[in-house]
């Protein structure tokens, strides 16, 4: 009996792990197919300014629309692409469509407006990365300084050297850095400072539990010190409500990112978002 209970439970976990990869193939095929059929699309999430808040840059994330399924989360497809390569060329393109939707928001009259780019570990290991940044930067003629990389921890920590000197000649070209999703990874605060980073973003998981967890006020406290002392510009993720935002603006975050003042977007909406805003905080008689 014990023999055909496990025999059972073998058939249902092979039964599942095969739905699971068959499901993962399905959507490894679609999204080979993903970049030349046009599914992708660029969304923005736009970064105020604590102090004068002035929206002051916006975070490009890319977003799959399967045909059949729909949009599907960043989440699951995005470590499918890095698995295969394939993020390599969908980096790319999410590069020349950041820095060329945000020249038509100068175009249209905006004031410029940081945007940063998510660069995943694999496109960080690309050899043709230094050259993809110089000649993305010519075509959309984008200023160099207006274009930040956000990596993780997990792309420099790989190869600290390595990455090292691959940071200084990016930020060297004008472009600026920032170290994504701060204190998930394991590694100290005290490497920070062998990285040209221009800017810290504190995960999220650390807001949410802002006002729960005296430990997470410690650590985003230890965070925004540490990133100061290393003059570097601190960006909290996830902000969702006011009690989160006064925090921060308090304790002396720089620049705030979330729900609670706008969702990512398509570019137009992110454009029209960016007007809205800057019209209304200009107008004397509104107080934002
Ligand atoms: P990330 O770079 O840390 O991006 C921030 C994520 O937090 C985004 O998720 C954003 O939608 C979400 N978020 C922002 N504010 C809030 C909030 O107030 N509440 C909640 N619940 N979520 C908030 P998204 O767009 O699903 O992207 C997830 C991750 O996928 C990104 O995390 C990034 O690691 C990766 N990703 C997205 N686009 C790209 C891309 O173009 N290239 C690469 N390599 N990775 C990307
Ligand atoms: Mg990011
Ligand atoms: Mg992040
Ligand atoms: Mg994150």
């Amino acid at each position: 009996r014990a023999k055909e209970k496990g025999r059972n439970t073998y058939r249902f976990y092979a039964a599942k792990m095969n739905a699971q990869s068959t499901e993962q193939l399905m959507l490894e095929s679609a999204l080979r197919h993903a970049l030349e059929r046009g599914e992708l699309e660029m969304y923005y999430q736009p970064k105020m300014d604590l102090q004068t808040q002035r929206i002051v840059g916006v975070e490009a994330l890319m977003r799959w629309h399967h045909p059949v399924l729909g949009m599907i989360p960043p989440m699951q497809f995005i470590p499918i692409a890095e698995e295969i390569g394939l993020i390599v060329s969908m980096g790319k393109w999410a590069l020349e469509r950041a820095c060329a939707d945000s020249r038509s928001w100068q175009k249209y009259g905006l004031p410029a407006v940081l945007v940063s780019v998510n660069l995943s570990p694999r496109q960080f290991e690309s050899r043709t990365l230094i050259a993809d940044i110089r000649a993305v930067l010519e075509t959309s003629g984008l200023e160099p300084s207006l274009l930040e990389l956000e990596i993780t921890e997990g792309a420099v920590m790989a190869n600290p050297e390595h990455a090292a000197k691959l940071l200084r000649t990016i930020r060297d070209m004008g472009v600026r850095l920032a170290i994504d999703d701060f204190g998930t990874g394991y590694s100290s605060l005290s490497y920070l400072k062998h990285f040209p980073l221009s800017t810290v973003k504190i995960d999220r998981s650390f807001i949410n539990d802002l006002s729960q967890d005296p430990d997470a006020r410690a650590l985003i406290d230890g965070i925004i010190t540490l990133a100061h002392g290393l003059r570097m510009k601190v960006v909290a993720e996830g902000i969702e409500t006011t009690a989160q935002l006064d925090y921060l603006r308090s304790h002396g975050c720089d620049e705030a990112q979330g729900y609670w003042l706008c969702k990512p977007v398509p570019a137009d909406e992110a454009r029209d978002f960016m007007a809205h805003h800057m019209r209304n905080q200009f107008a004397p008689s509104v107080v934002v």
